[in-house]
């Protein structure tokens, strides 16, 4: 599991250094779903997979440039200053920065909301 994620991880950074602070480094790109579900990995600049696995990897914020180590959980921590996350809130955002970010956070979300409805709605159709 955590090394074919590291794989797509691999083979997407390998396109991703083009351009200057536009493109981003992301650790996979849009998979199963059709959908984008972590939206906030564009806001940060991917550095490297953590030793540790997992859904680790070393990324910098694009915004105060401070170097994390953890995964997705971590980024949301980090731009939404979501308490209990293991990491400091960002203090570079602009107010519009912020609204974009919880903008794509909250589609992300309702999306993904949407994907599981469908998927117990379809559960109760085969039951019925
Ligand atoms: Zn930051």
């Amino acid at each position: 599991m955590s090394s074919s994620s590291f794989s797509t991880f691999k083979v997407a950074s390998r396109s991703a250094v083009k351009g200057k602070g536009k493109a981003v480094l992301r650790p996979s790109q849009i998979q199963l779903g059709g959908f984008d579900e972590s939206p906030l990995w564009n806001h940060v600049k991917v550095t490297g997979g953590a030793a540790s696995g997992g859904g680790n990897r070393h990324w910098m914020c694009n915004y105060c440039n401070k170097k994390v180590t953890g995964s997705y959980s971590k980024v949301k921590g980090h731009l939404l200053a979501i308490p209990l996350c293991g990491v400091t809130a960002c203090k570079n955002l602009s107010a519009e920065i912020k609204k974009t970010i919880k903008k794509e956070h909250d589609d992300a979300e309702r999306r993904k909301n949407i994907r599981i409805l469908e998927l117990v709605t379809a559960d109760k159709k085969l039951v019925t």
